[in-house]
């Protein structure tokens, strides 16, 4: 297989961002990603003008970010051709997007800040609101404003990498309760803005450029086909990306601790190779192997919810006897590295 990195989650002019839709793409290409996901707030005039298409070697794709009448329930949609009407509800606009064909992702779910009266957080309120795809494990922008206090303000905006630890466990833990019935894939998104806030009082200060956030969460996919390839159309490699998102053949990294390009998580069954996002039936045992891009790190592996085991190196055999959905988690220097997607077992 092979394996992209991109960005998604972001705003442009068209929204609330400061950037113009174009110029995101082309920093996005200069610091060399493969994709980003624009998502714009309730609108796809960058679709509908023209903005979809490669910007050298990245590629833009074009969704939004859906929300409810009183601004709950942020709804990241893909491969829709249509926005829908914001005096939906959650469960409606989830069934649209489905029924047109595209993908959705719940945003930052578990949003709870206070530090800025004119940023109220966003969080997920209606968790029975039917079929959505997956959920926004890591955002970049929530984690960055829950951590926000007086006292670190300065240091906050000026290191605005180095204040981003690990995902909110309280999304972890719903993320596995979700699936242990059906699958939910996990992204990470940065929710880029590059708004001008005026920080201490007389210094305008943009946070952040997209151009920083382009190297913090990262998600990556892995797909069957080479996707700069003249032999495929555009909407070939829209669907074989949308199609990984889907699936569950995708991974989030923090790329701040080290690029993780070429981790592998993956089960084998005698000669059989099962990835992220598929499920497998166990006969006695299943080997979960998992393969790391250079340094030596700790893998924890985690099952339904539960840590099973932990191992440290730059590979890592788990071999399992028991149902359950796998993930691993992998801790660079103790800090939060890459979180891989679930592999279902089955009886
Ligand atoms: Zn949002
Ligand atoms: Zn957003």
């Amino acid at each position: 297989m092979y394996e992209y990195i991109g960005s998604i989650h972001m705003h442009s002019k068209f929204s609330d961002g400061s950037g113009d839709a174009d110029k995101i793409a082309q920093i996005a290409n200069e610091v060399g990603l493969d994709f980003i996901i624009l998502t714009d707030h309730n609108t796809l005039r960058a679709l509908h003008e023209g903005y979809e298409k490669w910007y050298g070697n990245t590629l833009m794709l074009v969704g939004c970010e859906l929300n409810d009448k009183f601004n709950k329930n942020h709804y990241l949609a893909f491969n829709i051709d249509e926005t829908f009407s914001t005096r939906l509800t959650a469960k409606q606009y989830i069934k649209k997007v489905k029924d047109s064909g595209g993908i959705g992702f719940i945003a930052h779910p578990h949003e709870e800040r206070s530090s800025m009266k004119e940023h109220p957080p966003y969080p997920w309120t209606d968790w029975d609101a039917g079929e959505f795809t997956g959920i926004e494990i890591w955002n970049h922008m929530s984690e960055w404003m829950e951590g926000l206090t007086e006292k670190n303000k300065y240091n906050h905006f000026v290191h605005p990498l180095r204040s981003i630890v690990a995902p909110p466990q309280k999304t972890l833990n719903k993320w596995d309760e979700l699936n242990k019935t059906r699958k939910v894939v996990g992204i990470g998104g940065i929710d880029a803005h590059a708004h001008r806030i005026n920080v201490l009082g007389f210094v305008e200060v943009e946070v952040f450029p997209y151009k920083v956030l382009f190297k913090s969460i990262r998600t990556h996919i892995l797909v069957n086909k080479k996707l700069r390839s003249k032999n495929l159309s555009l909407e070939e490699v829209k669907e074989q990306i949308y199609g990984s998102l889907k699936s569950g053949k995708c991974f989030v990294s923090n790329n701040y601790h080290g690029d993780a390009k070429g981790f592998r998580f993956f089960a084998k069954k005698g000669e059989q190779i099962f990835q992220m996002g598929d499920s497998v039936k166990i006969d006695n045992k299943i080997k979960l192997k998992v393969i790391l891009p250079k340094n030596n790190a700790k893998i924890k592996l985690i099952n339904k919810g539960k840590l099973i085991s932990t191992i440290e190196g730059r590979e890592g055999d788990f071999i399992v006897t028991k149902p359950g959905q796998y993930r691993v988690e992998v801790y660079l220097y103790d800090k939060a590295w890459i979180f891989s997607n679930h592999i279902r077992i089955e009886n």
